[in-house]
């Protein structure tokens, strides 16, 4: 098939292409369009697409440009939603084009989900491993279960932890997210300590917290505009992120806020760090340290 393939004048990027803020010099290729799920209340990241998986050809043109134009990068994400969902004899096929063609690529990283994870069989993720996926990308949110329902992630805390296990069991690194201020004000210390609970018996080498910041054309922002959703403040921000950080327990890992959707910016490597990130947080509730401006905040 290779033979038949002619490099374009560019990569073949379609509508909004998002990355996480670690892939930020990867070659980016864009294997699937869209997020499977797509349901998300929180979310608008993909509402334009309708999900799919792109062409064998589109994605070996991309990866043939790669070869001659992006020798410096040596890693590759997967975009978009979550590659993982890709039939496995094509994800594998995608991977060994990638060996193939750009043999000084290190690492291939790919967001999943829980269904994603799920249609995986453990012996399929190791194969995935060890033909180049170095690392995954999970959406955990929180671990409430009340506020898993409510934000439609169409998953429970019970399957995030197996599905989470179940990529780190195969030798896959992972790096989760959750939301800071998910759960509103009544929620908010629950939600942190539930999900401070599953980031413990997942075990991810990294956490990533984010902060809700509104998006105009979402479900959770009407729901805001209708009085159902409370937005906290940053004061009310940084307990929770302090709760879900004190019921964090990770042999090794890295829990990090330094997205530019939170107030304070924390990289605690756990367990080691973790007391002087709480000594931080308590700074910065007492007012002795100095938080990122509204103005500053994005997505
Ligand atoms: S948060 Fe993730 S799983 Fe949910 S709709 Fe957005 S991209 Fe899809």
């Amino acid at each position: 098939m290779d033979c038949d393939i002619e490099i374009g004048d560019d990569m073949h990027y379609e509508g909004t292409c998002i990355r996480p803020p670690s892939e930020a010099y990867s070659i980016l290729l864009q294997v699937t369009l869209g997020c499977s799920h797509n349901k998300c209340t929180f979310c608008s990241a993909y509402k334009e697409k309708r999900f799919a998986i792109k062409e064998d050809r589109i994605i070996l043109s991309d990866i043939l440009f790669a070869s001659k134009y992006m020798k410096q990068q040596n890693r590759v994400f997967l975009m978009d939603g979550d590659a993982l969902i890709i039939p496995q004899k094509r994800l594998m096929w995608i991977l060994d084009r990638i060996r193939e063609h750009l043999p000084w690529v290190k690492r291939v990283g790919a967001y999943a989900n829980t269904k994603s994870i799920r249609m995986k069989t453990p012996e399929q993720l190791v194969a995935l491993k060890n033909n180049g996926l170095g690392i995954l990308y999970m959406g955990v949110e929180t671990g409430d279960d009340e506020i898993l329902k409510k934000v439609r992630k169409g998953t429970t805390a019970e399957n995030i932890v197996r599905m989470g296990r179940k990529v780190r069991d195969a030798g896959i690194k992972l790096s989760v997210t959750v939301l800071l201020g998910i759960a509103g004000r009544e929620g908010s210390l629950r939600h942190a300590r539930l999900t401070g609970e599953v980031l413990s018996a997942i075990g991810p080498n990294y956490v990533g917290a984010l902060t809700v910041m509104f998006q105009n054309d979402t479900p959770l922002y009407k729901d805001y505009c209708n009085g159902k959703f409370e937005l906290l403040a940053e004061k009310e921000i940084l307990p929770e992120l302090r709760e879900m950080l004190a019921h964090t327990h990770l042999n090794r890992g890295l829990f990090f806020s330094n997205h530019a959707s939170n107030y304070l910016p924390i990289r605690a490597r756990l367990p080691r760090g973790k007391q002087e990130a709480l000594d931080l947080i308590d700074s910065a509730i007492n007012g002795e340290v100095g938080l990122r401006p509204e103005w500053m905040r994005g997505l």
